[in-house]
């Protein structure tokens, strides 16, 4: 036996054909849908968590996915990002990228930054090194850990600097800053990739209502430059940046539309918000 081959071979099966290369291509987003999933099945044992679910997200919008707990929405999240592989059913990002056959890495080189739902910042580094810790390695001058960055990755760092409003604490220990601070310097991070698609999970959970509102502001500025999908239960929230919402119910699309008109639906009613 040669362990060699034996490596080789499991992680030709975890990559997948075809992504192996260096310079990553971009998402092809020439039918204007940037994200795809069609007919998406996942089972936990004999728990249907996403039943036939199909899903098209087009280039830059904001669609907001609401529902019940459990209703499949984060599994979703793992879907589209390759942290769970979808039984059956596709998913692709663009016209080119087959989700279900790259890893999670490739998928975030590919353009899909994801935002979990506890902020994960390194809290004993400052908010600037947090940033350049996320910063893609090959726009780092020198591959040291708080290295210089190239001019592309410094105008990145400048513009989100200015969009997450954190200029002023740029020396602050993460550690110290409120909830929401810190969720918007994990946004960031994220941002520092220069991610095309955007998933954030919850973003306004624990949040007061001021840090709630420049949440929403930081969306609406995002929006202009991303495609984005927003998973929340804040309806006032929502309201404020939501075109289109999805309901999630059980693993399967319950109704789409405005939130008003997802709001007036019967099922969602029954199902979701009570009478
Ligand atoms: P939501 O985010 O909408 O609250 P989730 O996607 O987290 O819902 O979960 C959907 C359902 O799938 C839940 O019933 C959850 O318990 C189940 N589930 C999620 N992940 C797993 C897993 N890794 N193994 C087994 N069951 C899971
Ligand atoms: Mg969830």
């Amino acid at each position: 036996m040669n362990d060699v081959s034996t490596n080789s071979a499991q992680h030709g099966g975890q990559l997948g054909e075809g992504y192996g290369r260096t310079k990553t291509q971009d998402a092809d987003f020439s039918h204007g849908i940037a994200l795809y999933l069609e007919n998406v099945s996942v089972w936990f044992d004999s728990f249907r968590a996403l039943n036939d679910l199909s899903l098209y997200i087009a280039e830059g919008e904001l669609r907001c996915i609401i529902g019940p707990n459990g209703a499949g929405k984060t599994t979703l999240m793992d879907v589209i990002t390759g942290k769970t592989r979808p039984t059956t059913g596709t998913a692709f990002f663009g016209q080119n990228y087959d989700l279900a056959k790259m890893s999670t890495e490739q998928i975030a080189e590919a353009g899909i930054g994801r935002k979990f739902q506890k902020p994960t910042v390194f809290e004993n580094f400052t908010v600037l090194e947090n940033l350049l810790l996320a910063a893609p390695r090959d726009k780092r001058v020198k591959q040291s850990l708080f290295s210089r960055l190239d001019p592309e990755a410094q105008l990145a760092l400048d513009e989100t600097l200015e969009q997450i409003r954190l200029k002023e604490l740029i020396h602050k220990p993460a550690g110290l800053l409120s909830h929401g601070q810190k969720q918007w310097l994990e946004i960031g991070m994220l941002l520092m990739q220069r991610p095309k698609l955007i998933l954030l999970d919850e973003p306004v959970a624990g949040m007061t209502d001021a840090e709630t509102e420049r949440t929403a502001e930081l969306c609406l500025e995002l929006k202009k430059n991303h495609t984005l999908v927003v998973v929340e239960h804040d309806m006032s929230f929502i309201d404020t940046i939501s075109e289109k919402v999805t309901v999630l119910a059980q693993g399967a699309i319950l109704a789409e539309g405005t939130l008003a008109e997802v709001q007036a639906n019967e099922d969602v009613i029954e199902k979701y918000l009570g009478r």
